[in-house]
């Protein structure tokens, strides 16, 4: 397989290290500049909504320019914005809502206008999402529905303005059938968020509850009964964000050279053999890692969607992340119990432990790992049971 950049493809790389060294802000700039960043991105044709096609004003790049762009953007603190609107969300719109829909929907989701959440899980339907029960029933007049059940492990649900939800308008099929795919304001009358503490005690995720909500019928995306299509489309793009393979590769870069600085009794961190041993094993896993996922952009070139292979990239992706975490814990020692207190060993061990006890929850949001096991062995291995 041929994997050296082109002439082309090595200009392109040029250009985003001339753009972020011109562009990008820098220490609490990241704060204070958001909006000349994203303007910067949006004026330079489209790079602030990477992965929107051109019809749509995004800069409509090959998979292997985003693959460009992912791995140098990887390498710098930066300005981010939520996934849900930009990345899972917008995709939906576009494919399957109608020509009022994204006038309406997607302008606002390119300049962060709305904050978006994700309502898909709820109590009984977690990688068994199909056993959803949320239920959306129309009104007489076929104006509205009406919305009644919970959402639950709603990420950043508190600081969101809408959701785009999973319901039920239909029990008399198959699971399967019978989803309605709604967009709504978490501001409406009858709905309450309550927070969920997760380990190290943030404040990520939430559960909501639906107390007859009323939502327009003009707020459906696509057809009644068919949001179980739309939902598993938005769940791939979702999938391919997570596995998260060039962050993984800077963040175990920035482990390199963070634990140079530090002891392990008499001797450095980094000449202990059984620590450089680790380390150097998943290099060599990240960099394998890394060529599955050109492998995937390669094939992907020729356009479509990311498919079931996003469920090896997740899989393997996320243990990954896990695997860099523990490393950086493991290279705190003892200054990884004190990350609760600011000035207690080097810096990182602080932020270290926090991704280690954040990043638990990797193998399990997005689909947890049993089940990315189940579709590889069933939609790229072809193996029925
Ligand atoms: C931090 C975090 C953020 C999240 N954010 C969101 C969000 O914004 N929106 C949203 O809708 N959801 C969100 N989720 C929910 C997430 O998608 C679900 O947690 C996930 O799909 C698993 O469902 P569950 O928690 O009900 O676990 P269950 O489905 O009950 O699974 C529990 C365990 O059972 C085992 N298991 C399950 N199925 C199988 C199988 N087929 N084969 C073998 N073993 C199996 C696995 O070990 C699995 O980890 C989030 C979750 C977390 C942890």
């Amino acid at each position: 397989m041929e994997m050296e950049f082109t002439k082309e493809e090595k200009a392109f790389q040029q250009e985003v290290r001339d753009f972020l060294d011109q562009h990008l802000p820098k220490g609490q700039d990241i704060w204070t500049k958001r909006a000349e960043w994203f303007q910067a991105l949006k004026d330079k044709g489209g790079w602030d909504v990477p992965k929107w096609p051109k019809e749509f004003g995004g800069p409509g790049w090959s998979p292997v320019q985003h693959y460009i762009w992912e791995a140098e953007t990887s390498n710098h603190a930066m300005p981010i914005t939520l996934p849900f609107g930009q990345v899972m969300l917008a995709p939906i719109i576009m494919r399957y809502g109608s020509k009022e829909q994204q006038e309406r929907f997607l302008p606002d989701i390119r300049d962060n206008k709305i904050n978006w959440c994700q309502g898909y899980s709820e109590p009984g339907a977690g990688s068994d999402l199909a056993a959803l029960k949320t239920k959306a029933e129309l009104s007489v007049d076929g104006s509205h529905y009406t919305v009644n059940g919970t959402k639950i492990w709603t990420t950043m649900a508190h600081m969101a303005d809408w959701i785009f939800c999973l319901t039920r308008t239909d029990s008399s099929g198959a699971k399967q059938e019978g989803v309605t795919f709604l967009l709504f304001n978490v501001k409406s009358p009858g709905v309450t968020i309550k927070p969920i503490y997760t380990l190290g005690n943030s404040h990520h995720v939430n559960q909501v509850f639906f107390d007859n909500v009323e939502v327009p019928v003009e707020n459906r995306i696509g057809e009644e009964g068919k949001g179980w299509t739309y939902a598993k489309g938005l769940l791939q793009h979702e999938r391919s964000g997570i596995a998260g393979i060039s962050r993984s590769i800077a963040a175990l870069d920035k482990l390199k050279r963070n634990v140079k600085s530090v002891k392990s009794g008499d001797e450095m961190q980094i000449e202990d053999p059984t620590f450089k041993r680790k380390l150097a094993q998943a290099e060599i896993e990240l960099r394998a890692l890394e060529f599955a996922e050109l492998q995937s952009m390669t094939a992907a070139q020729a356009g479509g969607e990311p498919g079931p292979a996003s469920s090896i990239l997740k899989l393997v992706g996320t243990q990954m992340q896990q695997r860099i975490q523990e490393l950086t814990v493991e290279a705190a020692g003892v200054y990884a119990l004190n990350w609760g207190f600011k000035k207690a060993g080097p810096k990182f061990s602080k932020t270290g432990m926090e991704s280690y006890l954040f990043g638990r929850a990797a193998t399990v949001y997005g689909g947890c790992s049993e089940v990315q096991k189940d579709v590889i062995a069933k939609k790229v291995l072809g193996i029925r049971n």
